[in-house]
């Protein structure tokens, strides 16, 4: 399905260029726009889902797999150091566009991003009420 008013579905389907480093039948993967580094790419499914929760499961395999192909490519290419995958889902999660993708970050030494978390230091008894919330006690 294409959704009229989705910019990624026109960019996805080439009804809008983009600077596009692949594109097979289901996927088309572009340059950002506002990139984080240098090679900043997303990978953007054809078929509009909306978010993860909407990703079609064999979609989903794809997308990774073609993650894999575009790391190799940009690690080769630009000689990244490093490479990050994220993936938003919610504008409270950062999720600006309303069209499932998969950023690719290219990361390289001193490159002033910071792409990293806040970690907490919950107890072992914390972690446990957790788990016990998510999968139950048994
Ligand atoms: P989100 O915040 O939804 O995970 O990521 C949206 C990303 O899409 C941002 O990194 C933003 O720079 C990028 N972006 C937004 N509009 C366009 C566009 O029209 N073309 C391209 N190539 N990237 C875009
Ligand atoms: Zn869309």
């Amino acid at each position: 399905m294409k959704m009229d008013d989705c910019i990624f579905c026109k960019i996805a389907n080439g009804q809008i260029p983009s600077k596009t480093l692949y594109e097979d039948e289901r996927f088309r993967v572009i340059l950002d726009l506002g990139p984080a580094t240098k090679g900043h790419a997303l990978i953007l499914p054809k078929e509009h889902s909306a978010n993860l929760y909407e990703l079609p499961d064999d979609t989903a395999g794809a997308v990774m797999q073609l993650a894999k192909k575009m790391a190799y490519m940009l690690r080769e290419k630009l000689h990244c150091d490093g490479l990050n995958l994220m993936q938003n889902n919610g504008a409270t999660a950062g999720q600006t566009v309303e069209h499932f993708h998969l950023h690719i970050i290219p990361r390289y030494l001193d490159d002033g991003q910071n792409i990293n978390f806040v970690h907490g230091e919950p107890s072992q008894e914390e972690l446990e009420a957790v788990r016990s919330e998510i999968v139950g006690n048994d």
